[in-house]
């Protein structure tokens, strides 16, 4: 077996921790009697992107490859796939994800057209792990282009990628507590719940992929230490389909319709979702 077919199998087990967790979850709120038509459609519109995203597969593959072949063709070294050069892109991945994400949150363009998606569900289950846009597959892999770019194999940089992917289904759980030893190095149920939550004190923490550890190295980390609020700050309160995907990208087609400037549009969709423009006069 090749490492980067190990790395993929790897993969597919992540993804297979959905069919083993979501029965605990089921089960926990038939006993909190949570489990109600409510609770019912977010968990169907959360799973909602699934469609788009297969139907797009194809388009992603074929654009990820493409990307990939072209940086590959500027790369300064060709670095041959070892276990232990594996090791290091998985970590030069990780940390290039990190990045992706805090731009994620903090640009307030890629919020609205991406990530603003994942974050729409007031509640936190593995089907939320799910809730992802499907042009997500088109703007992750240009923040991967610098492990390209040094000279990893294409293929391994996917495959590093998919793993850290992957790895985040098991984390979107309430099933699974603190856990003592994982907590400060991994990002991990708990640490995740913080990242999901809209509590002003957990707002932009935890972007870690695989490890915390760069939360901790970068400033944005935050421990869990009581409840949680799901969801976004102005809860978007629909489970349609449509408008989970389409809600953040309304409000900013609406603010930037009431700026004043070409100056007020740009920042709109450079800063972070929680700039305010001047509305202009009517
Ligand atoms: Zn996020
Ligand atoms: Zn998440």
């Amino acid at each position: 077996m090749t490492i980067v077919t190990a790395l993929e199998w790897a993969s597919v087990v992540f993804s297979l921790t959905f069919f083993l967790l979501l029965p605990f979850e089921l089960r926990a709120r038939w006993k909190q009697r949570t489990l109600d038509g409510r609770s019912i459609r977010e968990m169907l519109a959360s799973a909602s992107p699934f469609l788009p995203t297969l139907l797009l597969a194809g388009a992603t593959t074929a654009f990820i490859t493409t990307l990939f072949r072209a940086a590959s063709s500027l790369a300064i070294t060709h670095i041959a796939t070892t276990p232990l050069s594996a090791i290091l892109c998985v970590l030069l991945c990780d940390l290039l994800f990190y990045v992706d994400h805090r731009a994620a949150h903090r640009v307030r363009s890629y919020w609205a057209v991406s990530h603003s998606v994942h974050h729409s569900s007031p509640q936190y289950d593995q089907t939320t792990a799910l809730r992802v846009s499907a042009v997500d597959g088109f703007t992750s892999p240009w923040f991967q282009l610098p492990a390209v770019l040094v000279g990893f194999d294409p293929l391994l940089v996917l495959a590093s990628l998919g793993l850290i992917v992957t790895y985040q289904q098991w984390i979107h759980t309430e099933s699974i507590g603190k856990l003592r030893w994982l907590d400060p190095i991994f990002n991990t149920p708990s640490n995740h719940r913080v990242h999901h939550s809209s509590l002003p004190e957990h707002l932009d923490k935890n972007y870690g992929g695989v490890l915390i550890v760069w939360d901790r190295l970068f400033g944005t980390y935050a421990a869990e230490t009581g409840p949680v609020v799901y969801g976004l700050t102005t809860p978007i309160e629909s489970c349609n389909p449509v408008t989970v995907h389409l809600h953040e990208l309304r409000t900013l087609w609406r603010d930037l319709r009431q700026a004043n400037s070409t100056i007020e549009r740009l920042k709109l969709l450079v800063l972070g979702p929680e700039y305010r423009s001047t509305p202009a006069r009517s």
